[in-house]
């Protein structure tokens, strides 16, 4: 009798996973369950009633490196080439970024001209900041936080305007406590192998990716800095899923998963409230967090570790105006802690996906707000109305952009624990994982933004890499 693999979770790093676990010649029968009545996780669009599309979470996806054009092949696998809109090189949105300090919008600078010319906010050319990292020795510490790797390698003003935003813009987290080893491995290793950041992002640059399709080959040829789908990035789970029925995969949805137990001989009882499944092997593509506390009593010290990969939330509000047009062109701007504790930052979607602004075209931006101040509050069990983030949002892009009219449209959603947190020590929370399940022999196998990027291009692979090591198990035993 075929073998039997459960996928738990049905996000885009569960629905990568089932995807794979098919391709091959002799596919396990792959069942995948979710606990909410819909698929795609945090990528969710939603469309207005002028056609215009609101992403509630991811907005864009980089095309660049391996797992970039791994993701371009699986949207060319799945027929979607002709919903794809990219933003090429030469786009205002793939050129300009801007940093709200001080009270106003600074472009980050580009290119080898920006960094030899004074750029306010920094006090200096950013050149000083290369030259720094140029002459500073190796780091010895086998992980350190963001913030003390890039004020050690790059400055403190670097490491607390420049970087501090970004672990806000990706993270949604606090650059003091985030890890750089598990956030920015290309920085790390950079640093490990050529002992600086330039050298190592310049000298690794060369390797291209052996992938090719024709979307890979135009994303290269065009200097895509990023892709959406025409209808908004929820299409990808929506194709994933489609093509995952039409190959026999069950999927359950609205049936979360409330315990896994092991039997004797070897196998999962996968508990769904009223009913149960059995398994020879299970995926798990939900939250760290959640998984350990399903896991049975023999997996104790897993879950513990597990139970230690928190997350953080993010509130996102969608904002519409009719007739308003935006003081910079540019993909958005981010907000370091020291200037605003609460907004991370406004992405100007109209700029890079005007295709989507709806008939008539609205302007469309988006706020998150998060961080700290939002953690003090959930922590504080403070009511955390949609009317708040509406007018903190509001507020912003009021002083911010100069959008001072009521929008013609907005959404206001809170999404609870939707970031994971890589800090500090986190490779040893996954090396201990993963010790647990070989020794154990356990047959689960962890996928999903909650061990090694965030990122959907990182969940996808996580998916992928899930699914080759169940298959690679399968073939031997
Ligand atoms: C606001 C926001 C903006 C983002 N922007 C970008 C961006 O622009 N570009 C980018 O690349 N990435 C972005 N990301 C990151 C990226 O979208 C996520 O990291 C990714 O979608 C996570 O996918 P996942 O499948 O690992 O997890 P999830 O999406 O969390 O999926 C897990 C699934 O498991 C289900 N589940 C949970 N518990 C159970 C249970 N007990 N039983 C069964 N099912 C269960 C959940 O319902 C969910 O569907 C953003 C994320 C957010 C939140």
């Amino acid at each position: 009798m075929g073998r039997t693999v459960i996928v738990l979770g049905g996000g885009i790093s569960g629905l990568a996973a089932s995807y794979h676990l098919i391709r091959g010649p002799s596919p396990p029968k792959v069942i995948l369950v979710e606990g909410s009545k819909r698929l795609g996780g945090w990528i969710r669009s939603v469309r207005g009633s002028d056609g215009a599309i609101f992403e509630l979470g991811p907005r864009g996806i980089r095309p660049a490196g391996v797992l970039g054009a791994r993701t371009l092949l699986l949207v060319s696998e799945l027929g979607l080439e002709s919903e794809v809109l990219p933003v090429p090189g030469n786009h205002p949105a793939a050129q300009n970024r801007f940093l709200y300090v001080g009270g106003a919008l600074h472009p980050l600078p580009s290119g080898l001209r920006g960094l030899l010319r004074p750029s306010p906010p920094f006090s200096k050319p950013l050149f000083w900041a290369g030259l720094r990292d140029l002459m500073t020795p190796r780091g010895k510490e086998p992980d350190e936080t963001v913030h003390s790797f890039a004020q050690r390698r790059l400055g403190p003003e670097v490491a607390s305007l420049a970087i501090d935003s970004l672990c806000r813009g990706v993270f949604a987290g606090n650059s003091r406590e985030l890890s750089v080893r598990s956030c920015f491995p290309s920085l790390f290793q950079a640093e490990q192998t050529h002992r600086s950041i330039l050298l190592g992002l310049l000298l690794g640059a060369g390797q291209s990716p052996q992938l090719d399709s024709s979307l890979v080959h135009q994303a290269r040829a065009e200097r895509w800095s990023q892709w959406s789908l025409r209808g908004g990035l929820e299409m990808l789970p929506q194709a994933l899923h489609n093509h995952l029925t039409s190959k026999g995969v069950t999927v359950f949805r609205g049936q979360p998963v409330c315990g896994l137990s092991l039997q004797p001989e070897g196998r999962w009882k996968v508990s769904l409230g009223d009913s149960s499944l059995e398994a020879d092997h299970i995926i798990s593509a939900i939250p760290a967090a959640v998984l350990s506390k399903l896991l049975p009593a023999e997996a104790a010290p897993l879950a513990h570790v597990l139970g230690t990969i928190t997350a953080v939330s993010v509130a996102v509000v969608n904002l519409q105006y009719q007739g308003a047009c935006l003081p910079v062109q540019g993909f958005g701007h981010l907000v370091p802690s020291s200037e605003d504790p609460t907004v991370l930052g406004v992405v100007y979607d109209s700029i890079a996906f005007p295709e989507q602004d709806g008939n008539p075209p609205g302007l469309r931006v988006t706020v998150m707000l998060g961080g700290y101040w939002l953690q003090k509050l959930e922590a504080n069990g403070c009511e955390l109305s949609p009317e708040l983030f509406k007018q903190q949002a509001q507020e912003a892009v009021a002083t911010h952009l100069g959008l001072k009219k009521q929008p013609s449209h907005c959404l206001v959603h809170l999404h609870k624990n939707c970031i994971p947190q890589y800090t500090l020590g986190h490779w040893q929370k996954l090396e201990s994982a993963m010790q647990f399940l070989t020794t154990q022999r356990l047959p689960l196998t962890l996928a999903g933004a909650s061990y090694e990027g965030v990122a959907v291009n990182d969940c996808i692979e996580s998916g992928r890499q899930a699914a080759v090591a169940v298959l690679g198990t399968e073939s031997s035993s």
